[in-house]
């Protein structure tokens, strides 16, 4: 097994940066669909081109994405992706959620 490489501060690529953030979690999904059957017709998958944090997953089994909303931004790009506006979401209820190290 290989040892997890230590952030780069000086020059951070993307996974340094994700790295320096937390998610507080109020272990329930802010994330979600509206009907899932608009995703079992779905033939883009946009909302899982378009997550920068590999929120929502297609696993390739056909079925609606997984949601591992612990990883998310909070930058709203999969609401406003999904051509079928079948994207919930919500904000995380105050103290939880994504807390940014530099803002
Ligand atoms: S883009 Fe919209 S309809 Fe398609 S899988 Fe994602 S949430 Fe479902
Ligand atoms: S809000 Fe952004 S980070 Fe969160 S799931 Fe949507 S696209 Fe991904």
């Amino acid at each position: 097994m290989s040892t997890p490489k230590t952030p780069d501060i000086e020059t951070p690529s993307i996974e340094d940066r994700l790295y320096t953030n937390k998610y507080t979690d109020h272990e329930e999904s802010h994330l979600g669909v509206f009907e899932e059957q608009t995703c079992l017709d779905c033939e883009t998958y946009d909302c899982v081109s378009v997550c920068p944090a590999n929120v929502w997953r297609d696993e390739g089994d056909g079925d609606v994405p997984f949601i591992a909303y612990e990883n998310c931004l909070e930058c709203g790009s999969c609401r406003w992706a999904c051509p079928y506006d079948n994207v919930i979401w919500e904000n995380p209820p105050n103290g939880t959620g994504m807390t940014y190290r530099y803002g």
